[in-house]
């Protein structure tokens, strides 16, 4: 009787030990492996970006390729465990970042293939997760052939490419410079090999600087081809802009309430940093953009207006006869009478609406594959993004709103993201033999 007493508080700490090791295990969480970039095609060393999400973290991570029932490893990581601590802190997602490929896999074909990643949780139990991604394996390196055709160039203009991208390709379009325009697939062509490209011939391009076609994939494996074209050079206006104590005020009381010091560098402020900050803005909405053409015929060009400003004047800003600033103004600026109906310049849809500093109250139309218009200084706005609008439709009034003197309407014309002279869309000859005619679409 005694001595059975004796092992009652033994038998306590072993119900404690067991209860410890069964909480242990009850703990084992489901690791949570998400991918940071889809994976669809790999080719000879292809990047895995991916975390795994675990409140106890992670004892281990292997992947490899599946192909035809034979396994391929491509990485292993082993993380410190600790399986013993009860009241782990939480852990943060673990991430992880290695290469797929047949450069790894000695043996993996081109053709299907199962991309494998098992996780061990660590915590006592280990227990195992998984995540099976059915892809492609395509080693051919990117390659592109370039439809024939005449390119005839401008400086600040616009033009079509079309070609053809083989090989494991996962980006490709036009680069000139050091801007990169991207391609989409070809209307009607029905294979996503096949491509179409508007580019831009941005007013910045430097003498030397050529289009050159590329695709290229995220392994950084990439191919190019120049292509027939006869850039013609172009010299733009200069202008000179008097800044008057007038027009500070009215801009100031907009752009920069309750701002004090110099006129003069509270006025480059906004012409310069505003105006840059305003145009990243715009050249972000170029991702939000049909993947095939909206628009018909050319483009419409504010009725009975007269021109006020040119696409890529020189501006020179003086105040008090001192030269304050340099700007390049990458518009039509086109005036009729006050509060002057505006008309969308196409078909499209709607993609900005709302104030955006330097441009007042701004209007943004994407007329697909990265070709928008904006229409800016508007007095008052008739649409609201998502909203789709027809060639004519009334989308505002024109007005002075933001960095504007009077009543006018500032319309530009995009690629890409790029600022473009919107003379060539306003012309049908141009549009027909320079957009439409390589693309065999008529009107
Ligand atoms: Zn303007």
């Amino acid at each position: 009787m005694n001595r059975f007493r004796a092992l009652i508080p033994l038998a306590g700490v072993a119900v404690l030990g067991v209860l410890y090791l069964a909480a242990l295990f009850i703990r084992s969480t489901r690791t949570q492996i998400e991918l940071q970039e889809a994976v669809k095609v790999v080719g000879t060393a292809t990047p895995v970006k991916l975390v795994a999400i675990n409140p106890h973290g992670v004892r281990s991570l292997r992947a490899s390729l599946r192909q035809g029932g034979q396994s391929y490893p491509v990485y292993e990581r082993t993380v410190s465990a600790s399986r013993w601590n009860l009241f782990p802190k939480a852990v943060n997602p673990t991430p992880f970042e290695f290469e797929a490929g047949t450069g790894k896999a000695n043996g993996l074909k081109d053709g299907r293939a199962v991309l494998r990643v098992e996780t061990v949780s660590n915590d006592l139990a280990g227990r195992t997760d998984l995540l099976e991604l059915d892809v492609e394996v395509n080693s051919r390196p990117p390659a592109v052939s370039v439809d024939e055709g005449q390119h005839y160039l401008t400086l600040g203009g616009s033009e079509v490419v079309v070609f053809t991208a083989s090989g494991y390709w996962s980006e490709a379009g036009v680069r000139v410079g050091k801007y990169t325009f991207r391609s989409f697939p070809l209307p009607g062509a029905n294979d996503v090999n096949r491509r179409v490209c508007l580019f831009a011939i941005p007013y910045d391009t430097e003498r030397g600087e050529v289009p050159v076609v590329y695709v290229r994939n995220p392994a950084g494996a990439e191919a190019t081809s120049g292509f027939w074209n006869r850039l013609t050079w172009k010299t733009f206006r200069k202008r000179n802009i008097e800044v008057t104590d007038a027009f500070l005020e009215k801009i100031f009381k907009e752009l920069d309430p309750g701002g004090k010091g110099n006129p003069a560098p509270r006025f480059v402020k906004i012409n310069s940093d505003m105006r840059k900050a305003n145009a990243q803005t715009l050249s972000e909405l170029r991702l939000k953009t049909a993947d095939r053409i909206l628009w018909h015929g050319p483009f419409l060009q504010l009725a009975n207006s007269s021109v006020e400003a040119q696409f890529c004047d020189y501006r020179d800003y003086f105040y008090q006869r001192q030269l304050v600033d340099r700007q390049v103004h990458l518009g039509f600026d086109l005036a009729v009478t006050a509060h002057t109906p505006v008309a969308a310049a196409n078909d499209g849809v709607v993609v900005f609406a709302g104030p955006l500093g330097i441009y007042g109250n701004a209007v943004v139309i994407d007329h697909g594959l990265a070709l928008q218009s904006l229409y800016a200084h508007l007095s008052e706005i008739q649409v609201k993004p998502g909203d789709a609008v027809k060639k004519g439709r009334i989308i505002g009034k024109s007005g002075a709103t933001g960095l504007a003197g009077g009543d006018h309407l500032h319309f530009s014309m995009m690629v890409d993201g790029v600022m473009v002279n919107p003379v060539e869309w306003w012309d049908a000859h141009w549009i027909h033999d320079r957009i439409l005619a390589p693309l065999k679409m008529t009107e």
